[in-house]
């Protein structure tokens, strides 16, 4: 496990990230042999640059939720699934912003961003596993290094900047949503997100997670935002009730991949919460 660096580090980290390199770099490659879609290595020094860049933009328009009572509990089953999901070439974080809408999104190099909204919404941790499985998978299946290749990261960045730019001074709820709806690297197909949806239940249920949590978060949005889904920002996003019926099949069709899990949805209390001063620490800058 790589040292962790809270947030307050006046050098997020940068010195230690430094000396560990040449481990890093036998660990990257060894888990790039492992993981037939990881990018070439100098595109992924490439993406882990565009992944900062993207935290120090969030973090400098104050989008960064740094003390949160949902940061326990975020840790503790994000760990669980980055491991279900590992050998990776990445080092992952998982970030708070603030909004909310209830929305999640990842990033070029392994960082994934949940919405305050998201962790009000979702109803136990199984829920939550599914979602940080969604979004593990678009980072393990290639998705983000395709739409990256696909589109100009110059463009992007400069996109990126423009936003952050006019929105100085604006409210941070709206900022974190309006943000990921300009990352048009994340405009992924619909295909992609099938198979998001299938992957993260896979690593929620490798992870000891219910992977039903899946559905009962599609419908537990339904019943909130109709069909418009969660990952508003995907222009092309598939129907949520479509998405419920291809991943159900997939679970009852499956269960070596799966498991055998009971269907019914028994825990809606929402998620643990700690003390509000538990604070965002991150595994790499
Ligand atoms: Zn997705």
């Amino acid at each position: 496990m790589m040292p962790r660096d809270t947030l307050a580090s006046p050098d997020l980290g940068r010195s230690r990230w430094s000396r560990l390199a040449p481990v890093c770099a036998v660990a990257m490659w060894v888990a790039a042999v492992a993981a037939a879609s990881a990018p070439a290595p100098a595109d992924q020094a490439q993406e882990r640059q565009d992944g900062q860049q993207i935290f120090s933009a969030l973090q400098s328009q104050g989008a960064i939720v740094t003390q949160s009572p949902y940061y326990a509990v975020l840790r503790e089953v994000g760990e669980k699934i980055e491991q279900a999901a590992g050998p990776h070439w990445f080092v992952m974080n998982f970030i708070i912003i603030h909004g909310n809408q209830p929305n999640a999104f990842s990033a070029p190099g392994g960082n994934v961003y949940v919405t305050e909204g998201l962790l009000r919404t979702v109803d136990n941790k199984d829920e939550l596993a599914n979602v940080l499985g969604h979004e593990t998978a678009h980072l393990i299946l290639g998705h983000i290094t395709e739409r990256l290749m696909q589109s100009q990261r110059v463009t992007v960045l400069q996109r990126l900047n423009r936003l952050f730019v006019h929105n100085t001074g604006s409210q941070n709820t709206i900022v974190a949503a309006n943000a990921a709806i300009n990352y048009s690297f994340l405009n992924f197909t619909r295909q992609q997100e099938y198979a998001a949806d299938q992957e993260g239940a896979s690593l929620a249920a490798k992870a000891g997670f219910n992977p039903w949590g899946t559905v009962w978060f599609f419908r537990n949005l339904a019943s909130t935002y109709g069909d418009a889904g969660f990952e508003q920002y995907v222009q092309q996003h598939p129907s949520t009730n479509d998405r419920i019926a291809r991943v159900s099949a997939a679970i009852r069709a499956q269960p070596a991949r799966y498991g055998r899990w009971p269907q019914a949805l028994r825990v809606t209390t929402g998620l643990p919460r700690t003390s509000a001063a538990d604070t965002l620490t991150l595994n790499h800058p």
